[in-house]
């Protein structure tokens, strides 16, 4: 689509992945309502757009990492593979969007610069960097939750000869790092998929670690046909569990307790759950995020399968060097992330011990004085989570308030869809609801059929705004921290779940941590109390 300048729609959704394209189908199909997308990219696929790193694939099996509203729309895309990869996401969620006609009314190449809410209208103001400039009654942010780069401000960054890339913003035209001395940033999910793939064509690439993170095998593998079959035949069940469940997955947690069950019995279920892999792993006992002592016992089993894999003792040392429970953060699934480190052109720094201290045009260099000469610097380094993405959009609420200052000391929701101050501003998958601890689709479908039949409320009962009273906000608040502390989460201190990979961000727990179904039925009883906790006027 071309930019309008000044055009007005009912509303203006940001963000064409997973959630910006089913609130377009809703808000549009459904509801008959003038809607327009503003995508920053080229192309639909939010996230997964930028994500291109090599080994890019998703953890959640890919039966579940897709839309379930539409029966016939499941049925009639078949995955590869058990864990669907990048171009296989693409593809899918182009022919998602290519089915349901969405293209049409997304605008490509369109970055949103800011917003604000004009209290005389009624209506959001929405600016966008090459100029354009929209009314909407209603905005809506489906800017995902891991979309803002957080790039560690190094000293002498610039002054780098060879290329350096963040790994959510991947050319799409792809590294050839053949022959090159690559090192990568950063050990979490990401670099822990781009570690093995990046080793096999690299000359010799370096790890450089500051915290090492627990992980489980993914074994992914081609889907059977039965498979394929199976899950079309079950589709009804397989979407039934994930919206009954607390992770949003079509698996649920085994009713036993880790600290109640034998030694021999421990060890004879995990290496069970080991070798079916995945994230199912976390499901074999229902007390390892509550209980210290039954943790413990996750962990050890994991550090010891790290330690048998790893043949140099001090590489396996660096790599179970843990500083939090097992699972208290994001949990990882890999493609023989440990087993790479045996190959001969890969070397593990800690840079916990001697942190990098600058880029220099060579390369690196660290604070104990080593210089590491590169020709490429993978940054691995995560995002300014679940917050970033919206106090970067610049919106404006009441009275000139900016979301930035409101958030200043953490984000404050109600239910992570609504924010004080900011009419009719709708927020999929904010700060403060399940997130990023559930099977996103779940969420983001969640999320945007709650938004549709708000909007549907407010019109029918010819109210013109929606936002929530500060009680409700208050009270959501307490009930987020109190979910959090109800489970060791709140215990990784160097979580990005607290804000903690980003320097100066307040360390507040990021999601609601009591469970995707409970949430649910949370959002459901708001409703059935006619909106309880919103003022609609
Ligand atoms: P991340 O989990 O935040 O990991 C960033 C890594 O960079 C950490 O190891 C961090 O160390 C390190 N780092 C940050 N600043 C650094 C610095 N100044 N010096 C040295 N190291 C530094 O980010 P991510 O791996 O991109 O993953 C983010 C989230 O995206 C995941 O948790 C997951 O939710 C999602 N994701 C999902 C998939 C999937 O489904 N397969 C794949 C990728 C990502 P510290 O731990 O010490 O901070």
């Amino acid at each position: 689509m071309s930019e309008t300048s000044k055009a007005q729609f009912d509303a203006i959704v940001i963000g064409a992945g997973f959630a910006g394209m089913y609130q377009l189908h809703l808000l549009r199909d459904k509801l008959g309502l003038k809607v327009r997308v503003l995508e920053q990219g080229s192309g639909v696929g939010g996230t997964w757009y930028w994500n291109r790193y090599p080994g890019a694939r998703c953890d959640t099996e890919s039966h579940a990492y897709c839309y379930t509203f539409s029966e016939s729309l499941y049925c009639s895309w078949d995955w590869s593979e058990r864990y669907p990869e990048q171009p296989e996401i693409m593809r899918y969620l182009n022919f998602v969007a290519d089915q349901l006609d969405l293209k049409k009314d997304i605008q490509f190449d369109t970055r949103v610069s800011g917003a604000s809410w004009d209290e005389d209208v009624r209506c959001w103001r929405i600016m966008t960097e090459n100029h354009g400039e929209y009314t909407a009654r209603f905005l809506i942010t489906a800017v995902g939750c891991l979309s803002a780069a957080n790039i560690p401000n190094f000293k002498g960054l610039d002054s780098f000869k060879g290329q350096w890339i963040h790994t959510g913003s991947w050319p799409q035209d792809g590294v050839d790092f053949s022959g090159k001395r690559v090192g990568l940033i950063g050990t979490g999910s990401t670099g822990v998929q781009a570690t093995p793939v990046i080793a096999k064509q690299a000359d010799h690439l370096t790890v450089f670690q500051r915290t090492p993170n627990y992980s489980v095998p993914a074994r992914n593998a081609p889907l059977t046909e039965d498979f394929k079959r199976s899950v079309h035949k079950n589709f009804e069940e397989i979407a039934r569990n994930m919206k009954a469940t607390t992770n949003g997955h079509p698996w649920g947690v085994e009713n036993r307790r880790a600290v109640e069950t034998s030694a021999d019995e421990q060890e004879r279920l995990l290496e069970a759950a080991w070798q079916v892999g995945g994230m199912q792993f976390r499901a074999v006992f229902n007390d390892i995020m509550v209980d210290e002592a039954a943790n413990k016992v996750m962990a050890d089993f994991v550090t010891r399968k790290i330690r048998e894999t790893v043949k140099d003792p001090t590489t396996a040392e660096k790599l179970t060097a843990f500083d939090h429970h097992y699972s208290t953060k994001r949990p990882i699934i890999d493609s023989h992330y440990f087993e790479t480190y045996n190959r001969e052109n890969v070397s593990l720094v800690d840079v916990k011990e001697a942190p990098i201290e600058e880029i220099t045009p060579r390369g690196l260099r660290t604070s104990d004085g080593t210089e590491y000469d590169l020709d490429i610097i993978v940054f691995a380094t995560g995002y300014d989570g679940v917050t970033g993405p919206l106090t970067r959009l610049n919106l404006i609420g009441r009275d000139g308030l900016s979301l930035g200052d409101v958030w200043q000391e953490g984000p404050k929701t109600y239910l992570g869809l609504q924010v004080e101050g900011f009419p009719n501003l709708f927020t999929i998958t904010g700060p403060q609801s399940p997130s990023v601890l559930t099977n996103m689709p779940v969420a983001i479908e969640q999320h945007a059929e709650w938004i549709a039949n708000a909007i549907t409320h407010i019109d029918q009962i010819g109210a013109s705004c929606m936002e929530p009273t500060s009680t409700a906000v208050n009270e959501w608040e307490t009930q987020v921290q109190k979910a959090a502390q109800a489970t060791l989460l709140i215990t990784a201190k160097s979580s990005w779940y607290l804000g903690a990979n980003v320097p100066g961000k307040p360390r507040v727990f990021l999601p609601y941590a009591g469970g995707m179904a409970r949430y649910r039925d949370i959002c459901e009883d708001v409703v059935e109390q006619n909106y309880k906790g919103f003022k609609v006027a």
